[in-house]
């Protein structure tokens, strides 16, 4: 059995020999798994570039890098490592040890035992409770909103098997939200848990605002439905001016009229302007995401890559 471990970073020098190290630990102590490791340096401007080259060096046999001209983000990474893989199945990791190589004998099991992805759901213990609070609302939200059903917890951190990796890699959008992709392919899924380790060394890529465009993309990325919602959220609007338009006849009529209504009008306004301009923000949004898809530009374009890649039938024109 061959495994391929992909590894997305992103000025990582502060542990990615440190992650060599303790991975390889792990997996010469497999049987019968043969291994290789695949880095994809996501445009670092630190020494990761050649660290990795150090490490091919040292590992030829076993180990690959590649390269981005600049950072094309962590998606991107993950799809050019899964494009890489010339394992019967791939595992996902990042490099700062926050995922315990360990782990990955488990999955293996649970593959064998027939899954098809495997995947490490980590605990919340530790975390802020106003961060896990958020976003243990935020999953309830998204799980209302999208098809799929994703999983607090549930990171990159994961096994897929072959099969699993072609219905990734067949999917051909721009944007890619990989944690609803995971789940749209389906397959046989098995967890295993996870400790919440904190990061090893060097600092984490998330900044508040990416978070919170991160979480955007999740509500948005699968399907109309929140462009639904606002339809229904216009209807209501209506509905109650229509309410308060009747209500104002019937009083006048009895009262005879008088002239308040100063605020009223102007938090309608305000409150209709605010409305329209969330909703029109949301169209914009699907149709951007439209404007990105059909330039149909690469994901990421590679500067340098050891081995060189293969053609494989993956690499689209
Ligand atoms: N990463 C990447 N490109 C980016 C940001 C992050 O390849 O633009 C990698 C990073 O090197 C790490 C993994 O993605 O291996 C997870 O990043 P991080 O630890 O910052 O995220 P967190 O664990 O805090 O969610
Ligand atoms: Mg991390």
């Amino acid at each position: 059995m061959r495994l391929t471990i992909v590894v997305p970073c992103y000025n990582e020098e502060a542990v990615v020999e440190l992650f060599d190290h303790r991975v390889r630990d792990s997996l010469d102590q497999l049987d019968g798994v043969e291994y290789e490791l695949c880095y994809v340096d996501d445009g670092s401007s630190d020494s990761t570039l050649d660290r990795l080259r150090a490490l091919r060096l040292r590992h030829s046999r076993n180990t690959r890098y590649l390269s981005f001209s600049r950072n094309f983000g962590k998606e991107a990474a993950m799809l050019a490592g899964l494009r890489e893989a010339t394992g019967d199945a791939v595992v996902f990791m990042d490099a700062d040890l926050q995922h315990p190589p360990e782990l990955i004998a488990r999955m293996l099991d649970l593959h064998a035992l027939g899954h098809d992805q495997v995947v490490a759901r980590r605990s919340r213990a530790g975390d802020g409770v106003a961060r896990s609070t958020f976003s243990r609302f935020y999953y309830r939200l998204v799980n209302r909103l999208v098809d799929v059903e994703l999983m607090d917890g549930m990171g990159d951190f994961r096994l897929l098997s072959r099969p699993a990796m072609d219905a990734l890699l067949s999917l051909p959008e721009y944007n890619r939200f990989s944690k609803g992709l995971f789940a749209w392919i389906g397959f046989d899924t098995a967890t295993v848990d996870c400790p919440n380790a904190a990061r090893e060394a060097g600092e984490t890529k998330w900044r508040l605002g990416s978070l919170v465009n991160y979480g955007m993309d999740g509500l948005i990325s699968f399907n109309n439905r929140p462009l639904r919602v606002s339809i229904y959220a216009g209807l209501a609007m209506a509905g109650v001016a229509f309410l308060y338009a009747a209500a104002v006849v019937i009083l006048a009529s009895v009262n005879g009229i008088d002239v308040p209504g100063y605020v009223t009008l102007l938090v309608s306004v305000a409150g209709l302007g605010g409305l329209q301009m969330v909703m029109i923000g949301l169209v914009g949004e699907y149709i951007g995401r439209i404007y990105y898809e059909t330039k149909r530009r690469p994901h990421y374009l590679v500067k340098e890559a050891k081995p060189q890649p293969a053609a494989t039938p993956h690499h689209r024109p």
